[in-house]
């Protein structure tokens, strides 16, 4: 239970990390912007007696804007498709269901699945009901289960 409880931390905690350093890197990206514009322009603000005026800036602007919401985009991206345990980026994508099976086989969907075997991340290939939050499953620790001393061998 603690150790869930720390693991959920971490996890949260690596977002914020990220988040962070993407909000530092578009705000050092602004200043140096706002280096070549005078007037001198405070820090995290835009400079409002270029913005809107001079094309240049503006268009500057709208790339830095751009290039900002694209890292907030990848940290949640990357979040997504990291263990909840172990931080460690999810592999071996494997496509699950069918359509054309979709009773026995449930829907199409990409499972992937922690290195260290924490647990199994399922996406649906189809988002009909907006998006879907995919799913993920803990496992527990499965090589306790492979590696444990076969019951009731040395009692006979
Ligand atoms: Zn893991």
């Amino acid at each position: 239970m603690l150790a869930d409880i720390k693991g959920q931390a971490r996890y949260w905690g690596f977002l914020l990390v990220k988040l962070a350093a993407a909000a530092m890197g578009s705000s050092a990206a602004l200043w140096f912007l706002n280096l070549f514009w005078p007037p001198h322009t405070p820090l995290f603000h835009l400079n409002r007696w270029q913005f809107m005026f001079d094309l240049g800036y503006t268009t500057l602007v709208m790339v830095w804007f751009l290039l900002s919401y694209g890292m907030l985009y990848l940290a949640f991206w990357d979040q997504r498709y990291r263990c909840r345990t172990c931080l460690h980026r999810l592999c071996m994508p494997v496509e699950t269901g069918s359509w054309s099976h979709m009773l026995r086989l449930g829907r199409p969907k990409m499972e992937y699945i922690c290195p260290f075997g924490h647990g199994t991340l399922n996406v649906e290939e189809l988002q009909i009901t907006g998006t879907v939050t995919p799913d993920w499953t803990q496992h527990g620790d499965i090589w306790a289960e492979l590696f444990a001393e076969p019951k009731g061998s040395d009692k006979d």
